[in-house]
């Protein structure tokens, strides 16, 4: 099993490991490398001195300029001309210790050194054994290479590094212990402090996984655990949603599946025992159950209807067809009801237009619609269909005249087994007609709604998208 090391660990490993390398680099760049790179930025001085002066050498009062550059650079400076003769000496900083103004110095040697040097230019470092000094020795030409009308020697002392570094190894030592105890405890209680909220998240997730629906995730601390907690609390709202939502399903079904069984059965044994031999109230009671049966069997199909659109077990099939000659065949279907029963089925067609949909599932989304428009609207009985044509579709509406919808119950009327309390159980259907509704609607990804003004009715509305159609056959939407 491959090993998973705590956040607390990486922190503080990482945290670690952070400081032993700064502490590498300190040592390497402080004490291997500081020799190297004081030398180097010494010959970087002294050379710009050196091209400061060629340039300088042309000026009236150069002399001047020179001793300055010589002092504020720690420097000696000797000019030569061509003879070798002095043309500008500065030596300041060293005096007779410096191996260009020495009493035993031999310039004529460096000279000839500089002129036999590939670039005309020299860097010697030197060791002055009287005064234990190293110095570095700096010499090129003036005027043309191979014709020299000049020298310019330059000496820097150079400062004793090694007992820098003694100082600052003795300095180091004591830095890399303080900040490595220092570090180390910084570093656990920085670790323990990132850890911190997620150990307190994991356990109470571990308490959403048992099932604890009312456990508050707190992601005090940092943004990203913040984040973390907010998500897991929405995810724990969602959750306990869907259980109740589940319990309300199971409750819901078993009460719509018994009433019927209830009456089936009352139904049955008044038949048996009383009316068996009375051809009217037998066929009164026969047909009670009949009609029970047939709730039943719209309740059962519904519910069938409604998983296999949600689970997506049923494809869409599509087809081209009118929607004006399709909704005034659905009419005409409705006729018998509005006869019957007194309704008023309103159509108002606009000009035909080919759609292509599932034409079966559109059919039943208008048939729900308008179910839902008779049994809801209001004393005058009326119901409104309405075809508005617009650029990228085809809006059907369908309007009644009763109570409304208020505004918290718009909300919950797709949901499954949703049914507003004065809802009236003889004419309304299985709680699943808006659900169905929905899924359909969803499933060809077009647009619907509800307005509803309360005491005046509602309008349902969907519309059949006629752009992005998806060619005939295509099962998914
Ligand atoms: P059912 O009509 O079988 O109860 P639906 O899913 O079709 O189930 O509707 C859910 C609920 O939405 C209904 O119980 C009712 O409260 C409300 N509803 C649906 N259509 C209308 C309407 N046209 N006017 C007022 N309320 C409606």
């Amino acid at each position: 099993m491959k090993l998973v090391k705590s956040l607390r660990f990486n922190v503080w490993m990482y945290f670690m490991l952070f400081i032993i390398i700064v502490f590498v680099l300190l040592w390497l760049f402080q004490i291997v490398f500081l020799e190297t790179f004081y030398e180097k930025s010494k010959i970087q001085d002294v050379t710009k001195v050196a091209a400061k002066m060629l340039d300088g050498l042309d000026d009236e009062d150069y002399e001047d300029d020179f001793h300055t550059l010589a002092y504020n650079n720690d420097m000696c400076m000797l000019v030569l001309d061509k003879y070798e003769r002095i043309v500008f000496s500065d030596d300041f900083v060293m005096g007779n210790n410096c191996p260009i103004h020495g009493l035993n110095t031999n310039v004529h040697e460096f000279t000839q050194a500089v002129k036999s040097s590939k670039s005309k230019t020299i860097y010697y470092k030197l060791k002055n054994e009287r005064i234990n000094t190293e110095t570095l020795l700096y010499g090129t030409v003036i005027g043309p290479e191979n014709n020299p009308t000049g020298y310019i020697f330059i000496n820097t002392p150079l400062a004793p590094v090694g007992s820098t570094v003694t100082i600052i190894k003795r300095q180091m030592l004591v830095i890399t212990d303080i900040l490595i105890v220092l570090g180390f405890i910084i570093s656990l209680f920085v670790s323990k402090m990132i850890a911190k909220p997620i150990t307190k998240i994991t356990k109470s997730a571990q308490k959403l996984a048992e099932g604890d629906y009312t456990v508050e995730f707190d992601g005090k601390g940092y943004w990203e655990v913040q984040q973390l907690a907010d998500t897991l609390s929405y995810a724990s709202k969602e959750i306990s949603k869907v259980d109740t939502q589940q319990r309300d399903l199971i409750a819901n079904v078993s009460h719509d599946l018994r009433t019927p069984l209830t009456m089936l059965k009352a139904y049955a044994e008044m038949i048996r025992d009383l009316s068996g031999d009375n051809p009217t109230k037998r066929a009164e009671h026969l047909n009670i159950i009949i009609d029970e049966t047939d709730r039943l069997a719209l309740l059962v199909n519904d519910m069938l209807d409604l998983s296999k659109l949600e689970n997506g077990g049923t494809g869409l099939t599509f087809s081209t067809f009118g929607i004006t000659s399709k909704l005034n065949e659905i009419m005409d279907r409705f006729k018998g009801i509005s006869e019957k029963q007194g309704y008023n089925i309103y159509f108002e067609p606009d000009e035909e237009v080919e759609v292509t949909c599932d034409v079966v599932k559109i059919e039943q989304v208008i048939y729900n619609l308008i179910n839902n428009a008779i049994n809801y609207t209001g004393k005058d009985k009326n119901v409104y269909v309405k075809q508005i044509n617009m650029d990228d579709g085809v809006k059907i509406e369908i309007t009644d005249t009763g109570d409304g919808i208020s505004e918290e119950n718009i909300k919950l009327i797709f949901d499954k087994y949703y049914r507003s309390e004065n809802h009236k159980r003889e004419v309304v259907g299985t709680g699943l007609g808006l659900s169905i509704v929905k899924a359909i609607l969803k499933r060809h990804n077009y647009a619907f709604g509800v307005q509803s003004t309360l005491g005046k009715g509602s309008t349902f509305w969907f519309k059949i998208s006629t752009v992005n159609v998806l060619p005939p056959q295509q099962k998914e939407c």
